[in-house]
């Protein structure tokens, strides 16, 4: 049987109060998966004039995530959906269908800014939909034909299928690549992020990109105490970041937000019940971790980056002076607030 056949749409107007929804599809390529398709009306966000992201523009053509990391901090986000932040998030995802052509538009106004287009800072726009969908080549050819620079973060390894895209696109705008590689143990990896490619395919990806001429920054984020932080782990992630050929890394410690608070901990409970008092004292009065163990991670990577030679140069960021760090350091100062 055709899969085309198998698809069940609903045609639900305003099915979990998203506007402009043409139908939800389910399809056994993509088992245990469902596909909001909705219409966007705008492909563009604009970030706040005050705000410390090193970026001026978001597009987020998914909204929830099949990577379905249990920290992911952008879980919260599903509850303005009317669905939950655990395993809706990670099934139930809205596709705007419309992203490129609706992106064409905005970018060949005469008002359009050109300033710096981010994705990747709220769900995956590589992510398993990208391979049913392919909005990501009209996104990017868009983006290049109105000489308006990009940034694209992602832990999809689909991002192969586009490099020679993007190397094109690279000779007319500035183009950054991030790949984000936060857990360097397998059974670790897959139990944290159980729809992500494996770390050694995400590594292969950034040594593609390199040997395509871009200079590959690699996230280590977020680093979780007791589980990613030992020495071993560190060191044996930036070997090989460094060996894939990635110009520098920068890390963050965990954040949880309720949403993926609540995830998290379950997972915790499940997986790792000892560290759980742990972590409900180190997270219980803020999101974020406490200063003295950012402090205490500062001191124990960044020697470690320097070893490795992935401290990378401010050529390496677009707007430089924009991104917040520590004196100097690859430690993002809101490291999961936009950017996972
Ligand atoms: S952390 Fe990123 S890749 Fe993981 S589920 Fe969230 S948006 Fe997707």
């Amino acid at each position: 049987m055709r899969w085309e056949a198998q698809e069940q749409a609903e045609q639900v107007a305003g099915l979990f109060g998203v506007t402009g929804l043409v139908r939800s599809v389910r399809t056994p390529e993509f088992a245990g998966m469902t596909f909001h398709e909705v219409l966007a009306k705008s492909a563009l966000n604009r970030i706040p004039k005050n705000s410390a992201m090193p970026f001026d523009w978001t597009i987020n053509p998914y909204r929830g995530c099949s990577h379905a990391c249990v920290y992911c901090f952008a879980r919260s986000t599903h509850r303005y959906l009317d669905l939950d932040t655990g395993a809706d998030f990670d099934q139930q995802v809205i596709v705007k269908v419309n992203t490129p052509e609706v992106l064409a538009a905005e970018v060949a106004k005469r008002t359009w800014s050109h300033g710096l287009v981010a994705l990747g800072t709220n769900t995956d726009a590589y992510q398993r939909a990208e391979g049913r969908y392919s909005l990501m080549p009209g996104i990017i050819t868009a983006l290049a034909e109105h000489a308006t620079p990009f940034s694209i973060l992602t832990k999809g390894t689909l991002l192969r299928r586009d490099l020679p895209l993007l190397a094109r696109a690279k000779e007319d705008v500035h183009v950054e690549l991030s790949m984000s590689i936060a857990v360097h143990d397998d059974d670790l990896q897959q139990s944290l992020e159980p729809g992500t490619p494996t770390t050694a395919a995400r590594l292969a990806t950034v040594r593609a990109a390199a040997d395509l001429g871009f200079r590959v920054s690699v996230f280590i984020m977020p680093v979780m105490p007791k589980l990613t932080d030992s020495r071993e782990h560190l060191d044996s992630a930036l070997r090989a970041i460094r060996d894939a050929g990635a110009s520098r890394v920068a890390y963050g410690a965990l954040h949880l937000r309720p949403g993926a608070r609540e995830w998290f901990f379950a997972w915790l409970e499940r997986e790792r019940p000892e560290l759980l008092p742990r972590y409900r004292r180190m997270y219980s009065r803020s999101a974020y971790a406490s200063k003295e163990y950012r402090t205490w991670l500062k001191a124990r990577i960044d020697p470690l980056i320097d070893a490795y030679g992935l401290r990378g140069s401010a050529d390496d960021d677009y707007r430089a002076t924009k991104w917040k760090r520590t004196e100097a350091v690859g430690e993002l100062a809101n490291p999961q607030g936009a950017l996972f």
